[in-house]
């Protein structure tokens, strides 16, 4: 059983050796628990903030213990009568080949024939997808002819948000790094502009989201943070509505430095409002219902980057934090 374990609390960008791939013995069920045998892992962006010792809405991951993983994989024994030897699952469980759970947590049966790939129930249908369908359904309410602006819109959540958008009759703006994610942007994700943050400074950063949208921005999906945000906070219709979902530049600096134009959404009479996917766990069903409606439709499109092995854990996990994910980063653990 290999498991990949912090073993040292990183200093702004995690290094190689802030881990230890270390071998164990196949652990056994606890008196009503399973193991599950991983098959695929969730990369998040998430997992960097279980690594510092800070206050958050989970706790710090221990030092020592396997990197905590959202995982789908196939029972490999049970002491429960609800889960059978064979039947695949999900549950938040840890960067390992065999994992232990305890039913009453968040392990729950999934279907492998209802997809196109088990790695699905970690994207579209998993939280990362949902996050995109509450995020912007319950929180931002759009209405049809809105203006949406989406940052780290090429990315998982950022390309679901835009896609949705779209479905519900709204302008779309993303904003992602390089012409090729741009491209992806308008060809694949059928957003209606997209702009390229890379090697634009504030003003101009500005004045290509005013392009894109001359009368401003009704909903912002805010995945980034950073100098993306504070040039977005000029773009704001009045009373606009802000989705914070994620502020993945800040995740690796030492230092938080906030947002520098806050006051700007006092100006705008703006609205900012945080949000996390745990909060609408009972609701998953019915959001996984519509996305595969979505999906089997043509109307929605999830792109999957599959990375393969747990040795490659670290490498596979950066790919976040560079931009080279194209999709939703996935390790494929057996
Ligand atoms: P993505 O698939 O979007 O991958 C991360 C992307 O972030 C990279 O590809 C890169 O795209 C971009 N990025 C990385 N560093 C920077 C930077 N310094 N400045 C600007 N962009 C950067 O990941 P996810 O879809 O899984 O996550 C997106 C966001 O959603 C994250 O902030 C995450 O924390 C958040 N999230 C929040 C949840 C919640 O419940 N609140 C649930 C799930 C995710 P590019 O090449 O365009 O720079």
């Amino acid at each position: 059983n290999r498991r990949f374990l912090l073993v040292r609390r990183p200093q702004g960008t995690p290094e190689e050796s802030d881990f230890a791939l270390e071998a164990s013995d196949i652990p056994v069920p606890p008196p009503g628990g399973l193991v599950i045998r991983n098959r695929f892992a969730s990369l998040d962006p998430a997992q960097r903030g279980w690594m510092d010792d800070a206050e958050s809405y989970m706790p710090p991951i221990p030092l020592g213990d396997p990197v905590r993983a959202t995982t789908v994989g196939i029972v490999h024994a049970s002491d429960n009568p609800d889960f059978a030897v064979g039947q695949w699952v999900m549950g938040l469980n840890a960067l390992e080949d065999y994992s232990v759970a305890m039913p009453g947590g968040f392990t729950m049966a999934i279907d492998p024939d209802a997809v196109a790939s088990p790695s699905n129930y970690l994207s579209a249908l998993g939280a990362v997808g949902l996050t995109g369908y509450f995020g912007l359904l319950e929180v931002a309410k759009p209405r049809a002819g809105e203006t949406l602006l989406v940052s780290g819109a090429a990315g998982a959540v950022g390309s679901a948000v835009g896609q949705i958008g779209k479905i519900k009759g709204c302008r779309v703006v993303g904003i992602a790094g390089g012409p090729a994610k741009c491209r992806r942007l308008l060809e694949d994700y059928g957003f209606d502009a997209a702009i390229d943050y890379k090697g634009k400074d504030h003003e101009a950063l500005v004045a290509a989201i005013a392009e894109a949208a001359p009368d401003g921005v009704n909903m912002v999906f805010e995945n980034v943070g950073g100098p993306v945000m504070e040039a977005e906070m000029f773009n704001l219709a009045h009373h606009a509505r802000i989705v914070l979902c994620g502020l993945i530049s800040e995740y690796n600096a030492p230092e938080k430095v906030g947002l520098r134009n806050l006051w700007q959404v006092l100006a705008r009479r703006a609205t900012i409002h945080g949000f996390l996917i745990a909060d609408y766990a009972e609701r998953f069903a019915e959001g996984g219902a519509q996305m595969a409606q979505w999906l089997a439709e043509g109307k929605l499109r999830m792109d999957e980057d599959v990375q393969e092995g747990l040795e490659n854990a670290y490498p596979a996990f950066m790919r976040l934090f560079t931009g080279a994910n194209t999709g939703k980063l996935v390790l494929k653990i057996s």
